[in-house]
């Protein structure tokens, strides 16, 4: 039972590093990675639950990055989270955060909900890593939507009223920081991108020469069918694949089972096949 994408406290999940070890753990979960978007803070402690119930660990992160003007997700694994240039180009990328919140809060209060920066970073344990996820949280609970989902496609979704354009880490700059520390990069999530089939293969060729490692052929509660299709592309560019709940909280449909991901289809080179020998 493998888990290598879910989300703690430090970024913008619901639980501390250590109650989701402990969840995961509960789940069935015999290998797990916590992957907090541009933030390694919760590596530690999760290590160390995870060390107490013998459940083996592997480093994780998802930086985000801006690919020819779009938004993408990168989750870097089983790299040395002590490397200087990786955590520089992670503190690099969490700058920015509370000003584009700002303009966030802006366009919304331009809607007529007022409140929004406040409110936001009333929600996240770490206003660094302030996130849509606590803006959604906020019109969530103001009543302005009935969840997530709404909160995205009504207002904070890309291309949508509320939306903010965002420069995060250069693609290949977060490959190379990634391999550089010792790691793997794989393209997170690669079902929830709207990509042409063309762009989509622009995509995984560069990542592919740029030194990328893998796609998540399994993310969150998508279908069988993309994970056969995602199983087949990740073959036709010579990238090992992965697979990851996403989870961020308990209740939210949009996310897998933390902890125990389905098994991936026979054609895959699984990336743990390649992780350095880090059995916690
Ligand atoms: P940010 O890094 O602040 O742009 O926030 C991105 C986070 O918002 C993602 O990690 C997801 O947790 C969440 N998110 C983004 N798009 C959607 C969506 N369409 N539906 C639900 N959650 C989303
Ligand atoms: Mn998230
Ligand atoms: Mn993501
Ligand atoms: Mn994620």
């Amino acid at each position: 039972m493998i888990d290598l994408h879910c989300h703690s406290t430090v970024s913008d999940g619901r639980l501390s590093p250590a109650e989701v070890v402990r969840l995961a753990h509960a789940n069935g979960c015999t290998l797990l990675s916590l992957t907090d978007h541009d933030h390694t803070g919760g590596l530690a402690e999760a290590r160390a639950e995870a060390d107490l119930l013998s459940l083996r660990f592997v480093n994780g992160v998802e930086v985000s990055v801006t690919w020819r003007g779009r938004t993408i997700h990168i989750v870097g694994l089983d790299f040395d989270e002590r490397d200087e240039k990786l955590q520089n180009l992670l503190a690099d990328v969490r700058k920015g955060r509370l000003k584009r919140l700002e303009t966030i809060a802006e366009k919304l209060a331009k809607k007529g909900i007022h409140g929004a920066y406040e409110g936001a970073l009333a929600l996240a344990a770490n206003p660094e890593m302030v996130s849509r996820t606590h803006v959604a949280e906020f019109l969530i609970n103001q009543g302005h939507v009935r969840n997530k989902q709404q909160a995205f496609t009504k207002y904070l979704g890309d291309g949508k009223p509320c939306s903010v354009r965002h420069d995060w880490a250069d693609l290949g700059e977060c490959v190379a920081a990634l391999n550089g520390a010792g790691g793997m990069a794989v393209i997170a999530h690669p079902m929830r991108y709207d990509l042409s089939a063309t762009a989509k293969r622009n995509l995984f060729e560069e990542f592919k020469s740029l030194g990328g490692a893998g796609i998540e052929v399994h993310s969150g509660n998508c279908s069988k069918n993309d994970r056969l299709n995602y199983a087949l592309l990740a073959e036709r560019y010579g990238l090992l694949a992965s697979a990851g709940s996403d989870f961020h909280r308990l209740n939210d449909f949009s996310g897998g089972i933390l902890g125990a991901c389905p098994e991936l289809p026979e054609n895959c080179r699984p990336v743990w096949t390649q992780f350095r020998q880090t059995v916690s």
